[in-house]
């Protein structure tokens, strides 16, 4: 892919075709298409992959993670610091390469690898925290701790962040010292195929980052392979529930990460070029295809101003410049049919994505414009499900008590914004809520590194953080090791 204009996709002419990591790609039953969310075309293939294929890398995998985990950790860093200076290197290229298989827009797929980076960062850091601690607990006798690797583990990935999720994951576990096999969307594999070619060209044993293509075949393949240790999980609640008691009945360590509904907290008192601001870009980035996005605006008391506002910012979005595509057909479908629910279960659509022109650029696209649903009842699917899509759903609400109740009654637990000037307001939510996220006049709070990300209820199943401390220690064990050398002097009872 060639470098182009600030916002201009480059949609490669020829699709690719990727075979299973450590070729020749046998015993695979079938391929699986990637399309474009911009222009409907085939982008390449990929191997859908069966339990033979999977049981091959896994095998791969099990012979590199022994001699991986005995390096020591500052050389398996050394070796990330060049994956760092690579992704930098194909920042640009990446960034294509995000944005063509996944609909983002240019800008969005760049933050998304800038913010997988900020884990590389991370995990290139752990080389210089002591990793446990030693202390001596009895006269000669000794008690340390030390961080020790699982061996073979997986992530399952999903469609909405090519890059930075699978980064979420695999730079910890590796720099921990395990090997670990990546199943990003059959949706959007390239990127991830070219993350493992660039941690192949940084040095990496082979079988220390392995791709399996596929869809459920695969996942479920890798969950259930006896010598997977341990599965990350991001995805939607449906199948991140399954997923965790398929692995937790094998009696695997696992963390899956679900799906959300997130309300922002609108006070009447909010200023507004903040809140209309910080409304529209949660609701709108990423086409409203993820996680983090406010989907949901909860007006206390008096905002029809604000309100105003975000309807005339939103209404001025224009599609494939700053606003990216949806994921494939079936969305847009599915997102046509909620908006008519929602009217027919009475609310009012004050601004109609669906009646906005699609980029001349991208007619063969999957698009649909920003769209606000006003008066929807609390209840309702349109205040209560994940739609995934730049819909916002506004609940009027009379006091803050009723917004935290409605958070309160929430399946999910991702996170919760508010817009206010009043400190005490942002103390009780913060305070207050379920969500294991909060953001005060921010509309997508998704912490920083080293701050660790992770959602509560249905959007987390497990417990533990997806990255930072959470990372260190869903990927590793903790070992305690008691020793007695020096000879006894006082009879203390481990003498
Ligand atoms: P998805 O659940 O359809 O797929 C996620 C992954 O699971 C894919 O790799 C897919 O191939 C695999 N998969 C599908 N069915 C499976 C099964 N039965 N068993 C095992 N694996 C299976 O999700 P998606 O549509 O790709 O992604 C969007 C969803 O992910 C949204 O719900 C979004 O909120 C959620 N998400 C959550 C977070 C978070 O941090 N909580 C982050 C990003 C996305």
């Amino acid at each position: 892919m060639s470098q182009a204009q600030d916002h201009q996709i480059v949609v490669p002419a020829e699709p690719v075709h990727v075979a299973l990591a450590g070729d020749p790609p046998r015993g695979s039953t079938g391929r699986v298409a990637v399309v474009s969310p911009y222009t409907g075309g085939v982008l390449g293939t990929v191997p859908d992959s069966d339990l033979a294929d999977v049981a091959r890398v896994v095998s791969r995998a099990r012979t590199a993670a022994v001699p991986w985990a005995h390096t020591p950790i500052k050389e398996r860093t050394s070796l990330l610091f060049r994956f760092r200076a690579l992704v930098h290197e194909h920042l640009e290229e990446l960034a294509q390469c995000v944005a063509c298989e996944s609909g983002k827009t240019l800008g969005e797929a760049r933050a998304g690898l800038l913010k997988g980076l900020e884990v590389v960062e991370y995990a290139t850091s752990l080389q210089n925290l002591p990793a446990g601690g030693a202390l001596e607990v009895s006269q000669g006798v000794l008690c340390e701790a030390h961080r020790v690797p699982l061996g073979v583990v997986c992530g399952i990935t999903p469609f909405n962040f090519p890059a930075m999720v699978p980064m979420w994951m695999f730079p910890i576990a590796v720099t921990l010292g395990n090997a670990f096999i990546l199943k990003p969307s059959e949706k959007v594999p390239l990127t991830a195929t070219r993350l493992a070619e660039l941690m192949r060209d940084a040095g990496y044993p082979e079988g220390v980052l392995s791709v399996v293509h596929g869809g459920s075949l695969a996942s479920e393949a890798l969950i259930d392979h006896p010598d997977i240790s341990a599965v990350g999980f991001v995805g939607s609640t449906p199948v991140a529930r399954r997923v965790y008691a398929r692995a937790a009945a094998h009696g695997k360590r696992v963390l899956a990460l679900g799906g959300a509904k997130n309300p922002m907290i609108l006070m009447p008192d909010a200023d507004p070029d903040v809140a209309i601001t910080g409304v529209v870009s949660s609701f709108t980035g990423c086409a409203g295809q993820r996680c983090m996005a406010g989907s949901v605006l909860l007006a206390v008391g008096t905002c029809d101003d604000l309100v105003d506002g975000i309807l005339r910012a939103a209404s001025e979005i224009r599609l494939g410049t700053d606003m990216g595509a949806l994921i494939d057909q079936h969305a847009r479908a599915r997102l046509l049919a909620a908006i008519e629910q929602a009217a027919a279960d009475g609310a009012a659509i004050r601004l109609d994505g669906r009646c906005a022109t699609p980029p001349v650029a991208y007619p063969g696209g999957f698009w649909l414009g920003p769209t606000v649903l006003d008066n929807v009842t609390p209840q309702s699917a349109a205040a209560r499900q994940e739609l995934f899509g730049p819909v916002l759903s506004i609940v009027r609400v009379s006091t803050l008590e009723d917004a935290l109740s409605f958070e309160a009654e929430s399946c999910f637990g991702n996170a919760v914004s508010v817009f206010t000037r009043d400190g005490s307001v942002a103390r009780a939510v913060a305070l207050g809520c379920r969500s294991g996220m909060v953001g005060v006049n921010v509309g997508v709070p998704v912490p920083r590194e080293p701050f660790s990300f992770g959602g509560t209820r249905d959007s987390r199943f497990g417990s533990g953080d997806i990255t930072g401390a959470g990372g260190v220690a869903f990927w590793s064990d903790l070992r305690k090791i008691t020793s007695k050398w020096a000879p006894a002097v006082s009879g203390g009872w481990m003498s």
